[in-house]
């Protein structure tokens, strides 16, 4: 197989051998399902309930606090439909301009059923004013939803801060976390989130396989009809071997927290470092909160998709914003958001380092866009 430099880990991460080792055995011989009685059923049924404790552990969550989906996606939407449609009257959200589709398209589908939904702009370093909910937020909303980290540049958000209003008012809160989860330290209990959402694939789990948290004495309706699997909220068959691995790899990655930022950490200063040496004019996006290894880079004058395409000539892969949008060849919403210069706009590029990547590889990259720019 001809030898990438990867460096998109914020469309998706490599799976853990951990994580692979682990879920391995539920794929060929301990394939029993979970919910059957007999002994062969005690091995998944066993691995499900680790894996619940595990992800829990992580978290700073308790075990039946955690629901097993197929993803970020499904996360985002059961938790928002979920809470404002669980009665019959008509709601204000409180989201942002510059979320994941999964939580924009929830909110306009909620939009299009009658409920209000406010969105707050963040600031040019893309984060959240807790002021600004201040302001915005009355004893009308039922639910505040703003990501922890942005996915195109990857500010970090004030979470805390936007809990606490969110409930001096009685709102919940969600947090699309899929972008943070197994990178940065997370205690949904000191932090007062009632409902988070995380996606397997992006801390070197599988895709196709997440989770949501749910705070005990959130009301939240099941997301699916049928058998009565998490507790009756999420019918369906587990998917055992996803839910190992990801449970294996989230305790991988927690336990090396530390470690993976700081050598992430150096990896990206030496970017920066070789990429200024270079003397190519560039912006770094996203202030000074950022999660590790994400660097959205900005280019006067310069076209982001012909970059990310002859980067990808050289065996590199990178992304012009985020991986969902690579279709699109208009200025993202997100860069949008931040009201970012259009001539730089245009230029911006998501290069996203994770804990596989090498000093060599940082060399790869800024050798290329230096061939690219110059
Ligand atoms: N939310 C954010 C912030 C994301 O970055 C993504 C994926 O890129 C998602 C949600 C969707 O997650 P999934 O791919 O698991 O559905």
């Amino acid at each position: 197989m001809k030898q990438y430099v990867y460096a998109d880990n914020a469309a998706t991460t490599k799976l853990d051998k951990v994580a692979f080792d682990a879920m391995s055995p539920f794929l060929m011989d301990e394939y029993g399902n979970a919910s059957q009685p007999y002994a062969f059923a005690r091995s998944p049924k066993k691995a499900l309930q680790e894996a619940r404790e595990t992800i829990a552990s992580c978290i700073g969550a308790s075990p039946d606090e955690i629901f097993f989906t197929s993803g970020g996606t499904e996360s985002d939407n059961w938790a928002i439909k979920g809470i404002v449609m669980s009665d019959e009257g008509n709601h204000t959200i409180i989201t942002s301009s510059f979320e994941h589709h999964a939580v924009l398209h929830s909110c306009a589908a909620l939009e299009r059923k009658g409920h209000r939904v406010i969105y707050l702009r963040p600031d040019d370093n893309g984060v959240i004013s807790a002021n600004e909910l201040r302001e915005k937020i009355t004893e009308d909303t039922k639910l505040v939803s703003i990501m922890f980290a942005n996915n195109e540049i990857g500010s970090i958000q004030p979470i805390e801060d936007l809990c606490k209003i969110a409930h001096s008012k009685g709102a919940l809160f969600h947090t699309d976390a899929v972008q943070a989860v197994g990178h940065v330290k997370i205690d949904v209990k000191s932090l007062g989130i009632d409902m988070m959402s995380a996606s397997a694939h992006k801390f070197n789990g599988m895709k196709g396989c997440g989770f949501l948290y749910v705070h005990k004495g959130c009301q939240l309706p099941s997301y699916a009809d049928g058998g009565s699997q998490e507790s009756g909220h999420r019918a369906g068959t587990e998917n055992i071997p996803g839910i190992v691995a990801m449970a294996t790899a989230l305790k991988n990655n927690c336990s090396q927290l530390d470690e993976n930022k700081d050598r992430i950490a150096r990896l990206e200063q030496e970017l920066l470092r070789q990429l200024k040496e270079t003397h190519i004019p560039f912006l770094r996006n996203g202030g000074e909160s950022i999660l590790p290894g994400l660097v959205s880079l900005s280019f006067p004058g310069a076209d982001g998709e012909a970059i990310l395409h002859r980067m990808d000539l050289m065996g590199i892969c990178i992304s012009t914003g985020s991986a969902c949008n690579s279709q699109d060849t208009e200025i993202s919403h997100v860069l949008k958001a931040i009201e970012l210069n259009e001539d730089y706009a245009k230029g911006t590029i998501r290069i996203s380092l994770g804990k596989y990547n090498t000093m060599e590889d940082v060399d790869k990259i800024v050798r290329g866009l230096e061939k690219i720019l110059k």
